[in-house]
């Protein structure tokens, strides 16, 4: 921050710093009208059983299109949501649209399918968390067990007591927990054993050369039978080639998400996927079901 040091010299204000500040205010002012001015959405990334190649689920994704910055990428504004706090409003949003599009599934003849949604810490540590996902799931009707709410790794090891309290009421209520980017926090597994958590998701960083590079084949490998061992499904994010796919499945990883199935995309992109999913009477034929 910029230190007034009298004279005209602002000390420690340099230039990089001044535009960085100034971007950051520009986001954070920008991210303020988001909501009310209808700039947010979500596109949704399918997620795919190994061993059937059914799509299972989707992860909704925040996007922010305003109308003259474009299209802003979440790991632009989210920091800045976070920092600023606005993370729980916008968050609060995203829960309920997910739920919206949950039940629009739904009402299309869709079931079994699950919608996981990111949580951020600052969102998950307030006190109302339990009750605006209850609140989420009342307003659509909807079965709490088709909502998974993703945390991070890094969350989990902060206020262990308050955080184990939270999980378990948010279990109480049937929803699905999942740790994202596994592996990239700082790893104490005495916790996994603990918070009553559903599924671990391995992070991008550790798909990505995981054809190619012992350490990373080593890692996915370990993660895999941890998950095996501790009866967690475990789905690796970031799958881009057949190469990975193939080291997946051979290690008994159970589902996958990444370019490879399909990119995150907007709802009405999605359905035809889920429809593999529908009801037994439903007349949808299995796109990404063909068996
Ligand atoms: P994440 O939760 O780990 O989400 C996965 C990210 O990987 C997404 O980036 C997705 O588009 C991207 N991805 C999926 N498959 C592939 C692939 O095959 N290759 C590559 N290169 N990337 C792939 P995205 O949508 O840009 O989101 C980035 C991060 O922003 C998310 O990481 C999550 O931490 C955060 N985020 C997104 N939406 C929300 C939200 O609604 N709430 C909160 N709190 N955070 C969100
Ligand atoms: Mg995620
Ligand atoms: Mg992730
Ligand atoms: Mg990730």
């Amino acid at each position: 921050n910029a230190k007034y040091a009298g004279g005209n010299t602002f000390r420690f204000f340099t230039e990089a710093m001044n535009l960085s500040t100034i971007e950051r205010l520009r986001l954070e002012n920008a991210l303020r009208q988001a909501i009310a001015n209808n700039e947010l959405s979500l596109h949704y990334q399918p997620q795919v059983e190994l061993t059937t190649a059914k799509v299972l689920g989707v992860e909704a994704l925040l996007r922010w299109t305003h109308p003259t910055l474009g299209s802003v990428p979440p790991s632009r504004f989210i920091p800045v949501a976070e920092e600023s706090g606005l993370i729980v409003s916008i968050g609060e949003w995203v829960l309920n649209e997910a739920c919206a599009q949950a039940r629009r599934w739904r009402d299309e003849g869709i079931s079994g399918i699950t919608v996981a949604v990111n949580l951020s810490a600052l969102q998950f540590r307030r006190s109302d968390i339990v009750a605006k996902v209850r609140s989420a799931l009342d307003r659509c009707a909807l079965p709490a067990g088709m909502i998974e709410l993703e945390l991070t790794e890094s969350l989990l090891m902060h206020n262990a007591d308050d955080v184990m309290r939270t999980m378990h009421e948010l279990k109480a209520i049937g929803v699905k927990l999942s740790i994202d980017d596994f592996g990239t926090g700082y790893s104490s597994l005495a916790y996994l054993k603990r918070y009553p958590v559903d599924r671990l998701k391995i992070d991008r960083s550790f798909v990505n050369d995981v054809a190619n590079d012992p350490d990373d084949a080593a890692i996915v490998r370990t993660i895999v039978q941890l998950g095996r061992s501790m009866k967690l499904d475990v789905i690796a994010e970031g799958v881009e080639h057949p190469a990975q796919l193939d080291f997946l499945t051979m290690e008994g990883c159970h589902s996958a998400q990444g370019y490879l199935f399909a990119k995150p995309m907007p709802a009405d992109q999605v359905t035809p996927l889920l429809y593999g999913k529908r009801d037994p009477g439903g007349n949808g034929a299995g796109v990404a079901n063909a068996a």
